[in-house]
């Protein structure tokens, strides 16, 4: 709850500056928290936190973005060693990091599933060429051939796909801040705009159409808002309940989004250049639609909630 107010409050000032939040509390590095050993913590956790080093997720591949668990990259213990072949894409921030959070295969099907901590450095492991997302964050892909890493870098075993996911709930969270807090940024800057132009020698704020248009976005910021703060305040005594997460995440990524394409809007040619944020929010929310669970992969854990069953996506 702290970090999802720092990142709220610190977007209102800056949109760019919630991202340090998230990296230091709600990204990779929390999956890395709740499962390291206090060595892997006592190597990695200072320069984490001190911002001297980064870390990215490995976990999407080219064939395995929504379906996850179709991950091909293998780590094949050899003595006090693992060793790893496979590919990933679209880790953000993969250009600079020093760290990485890697998914990978022990063994057949989810229960093969666990994770390794690679470092940059690292021979047979090998970053491409950095590629930027719409939002001006980059990626590169990550190949690895035959690359050794010490058995102490493993971070979750075989059967650790459920604690990873558990995990990655608390970085859905930190999403779902940050789409509200640029929507709500958007917001205040399309209202305060609203309040001084002027045209057919009237503030915009005293058309009809527009009041109802904020009228509108108030109230899907308020309702992800407190939907959010649900899924936050029951995870305090441990990690984030799977359906209060997706419900969250789900309603704040399109509060942000649509609110902050609603503010471009209504601010007309300044909206949409560059001199505001406004066009930088619309860019970033859009995103989070896509990353850390599609809204389509959110809507289909909450069905199962409802139906209190599982629906298998895979043919066959
Ligand atoms: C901004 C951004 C940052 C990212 N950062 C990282 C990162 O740091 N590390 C990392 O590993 N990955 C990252 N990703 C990758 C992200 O996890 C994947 O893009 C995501 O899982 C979707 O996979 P895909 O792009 O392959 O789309 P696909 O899985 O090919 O899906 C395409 C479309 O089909 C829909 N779809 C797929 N299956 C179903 C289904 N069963 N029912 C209904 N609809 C379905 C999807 O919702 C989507 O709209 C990032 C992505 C973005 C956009």
């Amino acid at each position: 709850m702290d970090a999802v107010i720092a990142i709220q409050e610190v977007a209102l000032a800056c949109p760019r500056s919630a991202d340090i939040v998230q990296a230091g509390n709600f990204g990779a590095i929390r999956t890395f928290v709740e499962y390291a050993n206090p060595e892997q913590k006592k190597r990695f956790l200072p320069g984490l936190l001190s911002g001297r080093s980064l870390m990215s997720l490995g976990m999407t591949e080219p064939d395995a973005g929504s379906a996850v668990t179709d991950l091909r990259t293998t780590a094949e213990k050899q003595e006090s060693h693992y060793v790893l072949n496979g590919s990933k894409i679209f880790s953000t921030h993969s250009p600079e990091a020093t760290l990485f959070l890697i998914y990978v295969r022990y063994g057949p099907g989810v229960g093969g599933i666990g994770s390794v901590l690679v470092e940059r450095d690292t021979p047979g492991f090998t970053i491409g060429e950095a590629s930027s997302f719409m939002s001006g964050e980059q990626w590169a892909p990550l190949y690895f051939e035959s690359c050794r890493i010490p058995a102490h870098n493993v971070l979750l075993g075989p059967g650790g796909f459920k604690k990873q996911i558990a995990g990655f709930n608390v970085e859905r969270l930190g999403n779902a801040a940050r789409a509200l807090a640029l929507g709500r940024h958007a917001y205040n800057t399309a209202r305060e705009h609203a309040l001084v132009r002027k045209q057919f020698g009237r503030l915009l704020c005293e058309f009809q159409g527009l009041q109802w248009k904020f009228a509108e976005m108030a109230v899907k910021l308020d309702a992800a808002q407190l939907l959010l703060y649900r899924a936050v305040a029951n995870a305090e005594k441990g990690l984030p309940a799977a359906y209060e997460t997706a419900v969250a995440k789900l309603a704040a990524n399109n509060a942000g989004w649509e609110v902050a394409n609603e503010a471009l809007q209504i601010m007309g040619g300044t909206g949409y250049s560059q001199e505001s944020l406004v066009e930088y929010c619309v860019r970033r929310t859009r995103g989070w639609m896509i990353a850390g669970g599609s809204l389509e992969i959110l809507k289909n854990r909450i069905a199962e909630s409802i139906f209190e069953r599982r629906f298998d996506q895979r043919s066959g």
